[in-house]
This record gives C-alpha cells, sequence and structure tokens, in this order.
C-alpha cells in the first residue's frame, strides 16, 4: 500500500479496526435524484469567490469541502456534467439542476462537493477564502478567515 493511500485511509479512521467511528454525511440534489455519501474527513474546506464557481451556481459565492475519490459513493441518479474550462468539470442534476460538484483534471479525481448539497450538518470548519479577489463587491464578509487571491 502507497503511503498516500494508508495515510488517507488513516484520516477516516478505516485502519483502527472498530476503534475508530468514521464519520459518514449524506448528500443531494433539491429533487433527490442525486444523492451521495462521503466517509472521513474532507481533505480541506473553503469559500471560492471565482467567477467560473459563481457563474456555475448563480450565487455569490461557492463553498466547496474536497473528499479523495475513495471517499465518495454516489447512490442516486448519474448527475450531469459540463466541462466549464478544459481542465475543470462540474456536476449537476439533470432533473432539478442543483450544482452537486466540480473537479480539476490535475487533482487526482478529488471531489470537490458542494457544501449546500449536504444534509444539515454543523461541524463543518471552513478554512479559508479562495479567489477573494474576485468576490462580489455587495457581499460582505466579516469573517476573520484567510483571503486569499
Ligand atoms: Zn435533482
Ligand atoms: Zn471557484
Amino acid at each position: 500500500m502507497d503511503a498516500e493511500k494508508q495515510f488517507r485511509q488513516v484520516r477516516s479512521g478505516q485502519t483502527h479496526g472498530g476503534c475508530v467511528v468514521t464519520k459518514t454525511r449524506q448528500g443531494r440534489c433539491l429533487c433527490r435524484a442525486v444523492r451521495f455519501e462521503t466517509s472521513g474527513d474532507p481533505k480541506w474546506v473553503s469559500f471560492c469567490h471565482c467567477e467560473s464557481c459563481r457563474r456555475a451556481l448563480s450565487a455569490p459565492v461557492a463553498a466547496f469541502a474536497s473528499f479523495s475519490e475513495d471517499q465518495v459513493r454516489f447512490t442516486g441518479a448519474a448527475p450531469q456534467t459540463f466541462r466549464s474550462s478544459p481542465d475543470v468539470e462540474r456536476a449537476f442534476c439533470g432533473q432539478c439542476g442543483s450544482p452537486i460538484w466540480y473537479r480539476h483534471d490535475d487533482l487526482h479525481g478529488d471531489y470537490h462537493l458542494l457544501l449546500a448539497a449536504f444534509e444539515d450538518d454543523h461541524d463543518w470548519q471552513i478554512e479559508k477564502h479562495d479567489f477573494y479577489g474576485e468576490h462580489l463587491p455587495w457581499l460582505v464578509v466579516g469573517d476573520t478567515l484567510p483571503k486569499e487571491d
């Protein structure tokens, strides 16, 4: 087993027999056709203010939790996908249109799942604001998280 895979399994609590309870979370689109489940902790959780994310969501800001491919299981209808740039793919429900995830070709197939697609779960620790240089001027951000351009 390679070191990276082992690290991921430790993080998600899978190598300790029954001693560690692996956190699972469920998510879905508006119409419930697309459903997913994640296991273990996300690699990172952050806001994204880039224009591409904002346009894909028609929303003032996006919030994502990133999981490796082996931490995510899709249990409902397969989402539709769309390439928003040559190396970025975005997925949404083909029935109701809810955005579900984006993936970057360079990032080992990680799923960046929309935080708001998860069932109510208030234990997210959002780490930072990405592409803050592109943020909409009328969106007032009052937190003290790091803001990166
Ligand atoms: Zn749907
Ligand atoms: Zn973005």
